[in-house]
């Protein structure tokens, strides 16, 4: 979905909404990335302006309402109305931060830049209570340039077309690559979802986006949204790690965790 197609009104831009649609908060264990088994807080928004293949992210919720799980792991969940007003997600996030000791607030989707505006609301106070962590497609530069200041880690992905399926982004990520290093602060690391298909020309991509060769690179084989399995070859999986292995300083590949637990 484009970004305009979530707009309220013709005549709202994306960064004056003020609500956003969430379809779901909770607590869980992170399964993907550089800090795969901490336990955060999640915030799913709705709606991406991507279509990858690969992805199984629901872009709403069942009831079109935000289910929000109190207690972790009961199933048992609250519903509330959306949009969502910036206040009611801030103390929805400190009731759960309540119940675990967390390490991080994790904004994911969907594409939550997609509502800067609601997050420049948010991302301040939701600061205060436990580090932002922002999930991103990495493509929205201009966005994340909006709510920079208050994010303290950046999860952004290069959409590689191998496993898209779609066209190439690479000129957005060079773009919202620059712009995320503009925050010294904030730790920036890099997932890639490849398959048996990645190519030596995606991966010099890669290179010339990721200027720095310290920003870590997660490797994420792509799994099958029918049984949930990897069909990776192992000489593949190899080829491809050795090539950034010998580029990049921190190359590491993790596979989805949380689907082998069985956890939102
Ligand atoms: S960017 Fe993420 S949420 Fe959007 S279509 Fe791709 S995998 Fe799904």
């Amino acid at each position: 979905m484009q970004a305009a197609s979530v707009q309220s009104s013709k005549t709202v831009s994306p960064s004056e909404l003020k609500t956003a649609p969430l379809q779901e908060i909770f607590s869980s264990i992170q399964g993907e990335g550089i800090y795969v088994g901490k336990r955060q807080v999640f915030v799913r928004f709705a709606h991406c302006h991507l279509k990858c293949a690969y992805c199984d992210t629901p872009m709403t919720s069942a009831t079109g309402q935000c289910h929000v799980e109190i207690q972790p792991g009961s199933g048992q969940i609250e519903y509330y109305p959306n949009p969502m007003p910036p206040q009611v997600l801030v103390d929805l996030i400190g009731e759960l931060l309540k119940t675990a000791r967390h390490h991080s607030i994790s904004f994911t989707g969907g594409e939550p830049l997609l509502y800067h505006g609601f997050l420049k609301s948010v991302f301040p106070a939701a600061q205060k209570l436990a580090p932002v962590y922002l999930e991103t497609s990495g493509t929205q530069a201009e966005f994340l340039a909006e709510v920079l200041p208050w994010t303290d880690i950046i999860a952004m992905d290069i959409k590689l077309p191998s496993a898209t399926q779609e066209a190439p982004q690479f000129e957005n990520h060079a773009r919202f690559y620059q712009v995320a290093r503009q925050n010294p602060a904030a730790e920036l690391y890099i997932k890639l979802v490849f398959n048996n298909q990645t190519t030596a020309e995606e991966l010099d991509a890669v290179k010339a986006i990721v200027t720095n060769r310290k920003t870590p690179i997660i490797l994420q084989p792509e799994t099958s949204l029918g049984d949930k399995k990897v069909y990776l070859q192992p000489q593949r999986l190899f080829e491809i790690e050795n090539t950034l292995a010998a580029h990049f300083e921190d190359v590491r590949v993790i596979p989805q965790t949380h689907k082998m637990l069985n956890v939102l």
